[in-house]
């Protein structure tokens, strides 16, 4: 059993957190295009310098360099092992490539109203050394401004504020809708979790991905 899933989830929806807790729950691998590409540009390879040439241009990388690392990813996952990809699809694009590169099994929806992801975002606090994600009210480190994993600077990002993340919660939802919509034309099953109460722990979501993955034989 291989589990071939993408996951969904808006800016601050606490999709990380998701994705993590899942891949020790259920042994799978997440590929994350975003902490991909972080990691790339450290290295001297050809994919990784072509990456960092659009990077530090501000370009967005075009698609078919994004799929060039998909597909070198993908290449990585041990046999036997399952995948969430987290951040790909992006465009209409990179979902009609995916087909030909992997062929997924389930589209996992997170559901978090815009007020609890406002009230998130504005106390969550991000490392600066490895981007790991934390809230000084429901996932605090153990020493307050320091990363547990890497002992790096926390710091708080200066447009988390109401009015802007409301504008970059839009944003995602006009760009997410065409890609989730691509998913229900193929049929490819959903699992929807909602996260409608702002002191639900992230157990109670994963618990319920994972009950719903069972139901569809994917867990
Ligand atoms: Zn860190």
């Amino acid at each position: 059993m291989r589990l071939k899933a993408v996951i969904f989830g808006a800016p601050g929806s606490g999709k990380g957190t998701y994705a993590s807790r899942l891949k020790a729950r259920l042994d799978v691998d997440v590929i994350a295009m975003g902490d991909i590409f972080r990691e790339m540009m450290k290295e001297d390879t050809e994919l990784g310098k072509k990456v960092k040439g659009y990077v530090e241009k501000g370009l967005l990388v075009p698609d078919d360099v994004v799929n060039d690392v998909l597909k070198e990813r993908l290449a990585k996952v041990p046999r036997g092992k399952g995948f969430i990809l987290d951040g790909y699809p992006r465009t209409v694009e990179q979902a009609d490539t995916m087909e030909k590169i992997a062929k997924i099994d389930v589209v996992i929806l997170l559901m978090v109203p815009d007020w609890i992801i406002v009230e998130r975002l504005s106390t969550r606090r991000i490392c600066r050394n490895c981007g790991n994600v934390y809230n000084i009210r429901f996932l605090k480190p153990k020493v307050e401004g320091v990363c547990d994993k890497c002992g790096g600077q926390l710091y708080q990002r200066p447009d988390d504020t109401p009015e802007v993340i409301k504008k970059r919660l839009q944003l995602y939802e006009e760009q997410t809708q065409p890609i989730v919509q691509i998913f229900r034309e193929r049929k490819v099953p959903f699992v929807v979790a909602m996260c409608d109460k702002l002191d639900m722990p992230p157990e109670t979501v994963v618990e319920t991905i994972v009950k719903d993955l069972q139901k569809l034989k994917l867990a």
